[in-house]
């Protein structure tokens, strides 16, 4: 019971963690790879982006597995109006699941994230590497780091991944999560949506707005003065009705880069503030504009001073702001050019399984964040090993348009951990 036990013990967790992680994925995981979205047209689904093959276009989460397998990817997740190339023209590796050849998709959008470029900063991204959370843009649907919106300063140099370094298969350079960096000016759970400065610019009625109740923006007196909120988070709050809210750590432990925020949003209850009463037709109830945001967009939009010295721009929505908008004339015609800004949107999910939208990184990043933090860094290892298996697994599934049930993925996993029981005790 002495010596032996700490080793026991790390085993026994082991095993634990990996059936932790074997449940959490077995079920959640999607039943069905053998269905390409392209027939269903232009939608708002995760989208996947391969590096592998040249061509810079987009590929439904289906075709990511099934025809895309080995392939490196990276995935954008939800674009709006987007149907999947996989079968086109436009992308020379065959779909396996789509197999006619199909016309170059005319109406699919493509921003620099198919260059696999993130952010106003325009870095890549890397799952293995980035350290900060990601805020995705509810009009453009591109992603920025919380530093980049001046939520926080950015990641001293040791925080950073050391760049040019190679990771190994291993992903030997876990980053720190972002719970190791300051905490953000305002928190995923502050708000319900973002709209990055650019679109912003291009949304005079977001403007109007900026800087008003449960419209927050970042700014700052002087260009050395710290970044504050606009208008004051606290007061802003006051008359709302906080609801309950979730620990701490159940918001920010492991909270993955490039999570969408609101996605997750369910389990976070947020300060909700009530609807402005609409007008009948009495006229324009929008709130008196900040002055200060008008000045700033006015900077922005001046070629004298394009400077974001002061403010970048950009727009924090909180939740319940879709009921809150002025509906007189001249505002509901401006909503209406923006369908998001007045209703949610449908991001597709394949049938049968409310699960399956998530990606094999954020099950695993789910069954993680339950884990204590020293042996996440293990898991990470683990996770990455057990999905590339996984997916050589399900391959031939996807191949011969096979359903796969939920006893394969047990058997699957049943095998690997015999694996791994059986490496342990051979080790020890
Ligand atoms: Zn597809
Ligand atoms: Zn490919
Ligand atoms: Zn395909
Ligand atoms: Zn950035
Ligand atoms: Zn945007
Ligand atoms: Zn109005």
């Amino acid at each position: 019971m002495s010596t032996n036990s700490s080793n026991a013990e790390t085993l026994a967790d082991y095993v634990a963690s990996q059936d932790t992680l074997v449940q959490e994925a077995a079920e959640a995981l999607p039943h069905q790879f053998s269905h390409c979205t392209y027939p269903l047209g232009h939608l708002r689904q995760a989208v996947y982006l391969c590096l592998t093959c040249p061509e810079a276009r987009g590929i439904c989460s289906a075709c990511s597995i099934a025809c895309h397998t080995d392939h490196e990817q990276v995935e954008l997740f939800p674009k709006r109006n987007f149907r999947c190339d996989c079968p086109t023209e436009a992308i020379g590796h065959p779909c396996l699941l789509h197999t006619t050849a199909e016309p170059v998709n005319e109406l699919n959008w493509y921003g620099q994230n198919f260059q696999a470029l993130f952010c106003r900063c325009k870095r890549p991204y890397d799952a293995a590497t980035e350290n900060e959370t990601m805020i995705q843009c509810l009009a453009c649907e591109d992603w920025f780091h919380e530093s980049c919106c001046n939520l926080r300063e950015p990641p001293s140099s040791e925080d950073l991944p050391p760049e040019n370094k190679d990771h190994g298969p291993n992903g030997d350079a876990v980053s720190k999560a972002s719970n190791d960096l300051p905490p953000a000016l305002i928190g995923p759970e502050d708000y319900d949506s973002f709209v990055c400065s650019g679109c912003v610019l291009k949304i005079p009625i977001l403007q109007r707005y900026a800087g008003t109740r449960g419209c927050f923006i970042v700014v700052r007196d002087l260009p050395t003065s710290p970044w504050k909120i606009l208008p004051d988070i606290h007061t802003d709050n006051h008359e709302s009705l906080k609801v309950s809210s979730v620990p701490e750590s159940s918001i920010h432990s492991n909270k993955r880069a490039l999570s969408p925020t609101g996605v997750d949003g369910s389990t976070v209850k947020r300060a909700r503030l009530l609807p402005i009463p609409s007008p009948s037709d009495a006229g324009c109830v929008a709130p008196i504009p900040n002055r200060t945001a008008q000045k700033i967009f006015a900077d922005l939009t001046s070629s004298i001073d394009p400077s974001p010295a002061l403010s970048t721009g950009d727009v924090f929505l909180t939740d319940g702001f879709r009921e809150r908008w002025c509906r007189c004339t001249s505002c509901i015609l401006e909503l209406e050019a923006h369908p998001y800004l007045l209703n949610e949107e449908e991001t597709y999910e394949p049938p049968e399984d409310p699960d399956s939208a998530l990606s094999l990184d954020e099950l695993g990043m789910r069954a993680l964040s339950r884990l204590p933090r020293e042996r996440a860094i293990d898991g990470i290892h683990a996770f990455n090993a057990m999905k590339d298996d996984l997916v050589q697994y399900l391959r031939p599934f996807a191949q011969q348009g096979k359903v796969v049930n939920e006893t394969d993925v047990r058997n699957f996993f049943d095998g690997l951990l015999e694996e791994k029981r059986a490496s342990r005790e051979h080790q020890s």
